[in-house]
């Protein structure tokens, strides 16, 4: 059963789902487009960023794919995003 969600939605992301690959912080999901036919967001179209990189803007975080990847997997499973 998947939760619907508004276009540009900030979803806080728990804890034991995924943190920041980089700083361990909490993580929010942006949802930049939704399927029409499902009403799922579409995996490609969700931005993650860190908490922390917002609150410090010490432009510590590179968002590396390959850092990220993992992450960016665990998040769209648990948004039920289309992939
Ligand atoms: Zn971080």
């Amino acid at each position: 059963m998947n939760k619907s969600y508004e276009l540009g939605e900030h979803v806080p992301i728990p804890k034991h789902v995924e943190v920041c690959a980089e700083c361990g912080g909490e993580l929010v999901a942006i949802i930049n487009a939704i399927e029409k036919a499902t009403g799922r967001p579409v995996g490609s179209e969700v931005e993650i960023d860190c908490e922390n990189h917002w609150r410090l803007l010490d432009g510590g975080h590179r968002y590396w794919q390959s850092d990220w990847q993992p992450v960016r997997d665990a998040v769209e499973k648990y948004l039920g995003a289309e992939r």
